[in-house]
């Protein structure tokens, strides 16, 4: 008995201890934690395929919005219906505004990424890096960004209807990008965005970025200096190729774009859209290592001299 009680009591003066080192510091809580994007991923995964117009796309948009809402911001959703080779289907955006330091007529930046999944008959694709990377980092940095307050203003975009319903094409593709771009275009809103930074399988343990082509020379530029800051210098590709992803429809319409992407996932790009994308082959330390590029890029634009400082 006293020797239970005498345990008890060490036990509890221990407990401070305890509780400073599992608890993250104020510091630790403003960086990217790639282990909590990748427990998103896991969460996004097990709810099986997630395709546009699915049962498991409307649980996959409920669970981003109780993220959000844990936060303390609001995703906002911008329903749309679309026209695809297979009917109209129902698709909706969502959006968390996330105000700058530097006020409303600060440029506004977009950090984007899709998550539904390729739409395939094998209930083994989960799409675990494509769809579920890009909607897990999303997720983090908006824990991220909630905590630290970016100068400029932030849209976090989860685009719904990237993938194609059938085979891709300008018509059937980029569902949700197309859609946003449009609709800023016409609320005469586009002009105010800086810039448009797309993320898209980015947790394959073996991570190497293109210097993707349709992005903007200067952010590229951003890219490669930002890779070096992080301690990174060979994570943007030397050779370039160009990539359809929701950064094209911004860049069609004038608006300066980036899209980080991973498009060489196992041999010969051979887990891409099969089942073999899965859990196993993806990294937090990728998921944090596109997290810290992300926001270091953003420190260079909220550094440019029209950035009204
Ligand atoms: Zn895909």
């Amino acid at each position: 008995m006293n020797t239970f009680r005498d345990w008890a009591l060490r036990l509890a003066t221990l407990a401070p201890l305890w509780w400073m080192l599992t608890t993250p510091s104020p510091a630790q809580m403003l960086r990217v934690d790639g282990a909590r994007a990748l427990r998103h991923v896991e969460r996004l995964v097990a709810m099986g395929p997630r395709a546009a117009g699915s049962r498991q796309l409307e649980q996959t948009r409920q669970y981003i919005e109780t993220q959000v809402a844990a936060v303390g911001l609001k995703a906002q959703r911008q329903p749309f219906r679309a026209a695809t080779p297979g009917g109209p289907l129902p698709m909706a955006n969502l959006l968390v505004k996330i105000p700058g330091s530097r006020g409303d007529t600060a440029p506004l930046v977009l950090l984007s990424g899709h998550f539904d999944t390729k739409r395939f008959l094998d209930r083994n694709f989960v799409g675990a890096n494509d769809g579920g990377s890009s909607t897990g980092l999303l997720l983090e940095l908006t824990r991220v960004l909630a905590a630290r307050r970016p100068q400029l203003n932030v849209w976090i975009v989860f685009f719904d209807g990237e993938e194609a319903i059938g085979s891709w094409s300008d018509s059937d593709s980029l569902y949700g990008s197309r859609h946003l771009a449009s609709t800023l275009q016409a609320q005469g809103e586009l002009t105010r965005v800086r810039a448009l930074i797309n993320v898209d399988m980015v947790a394959d343990r073996d991570l190497q970025l293109l210097d993707e082509d349709y992005s903007d020379r200067t952010l590229r530029r951003y890219a490669r200096e930002a890779a070096r800051a992080i301690g990174k210098p060979s994570l943007v590709m030397a050779e370039s190729l160009a990539i359809e992803d929701d950064h094209v429809p911004f860049v069609r319409r004038g608006v300066s774009a980036l899209n980080l992407i991973d498009f060489d996932y196992g041999p010969d790009n051979r887990y891409w859209h099969t089942a073999d994308d899965s859990l196993d082959k993806l990294s937090a330390d990728s998921l944090s290592t596109v997290g810290r590029l992300v926001l270091e890029i953003l420190r260079r634009l909220e550094q440019e001299p029209a950035a009204g400082r």
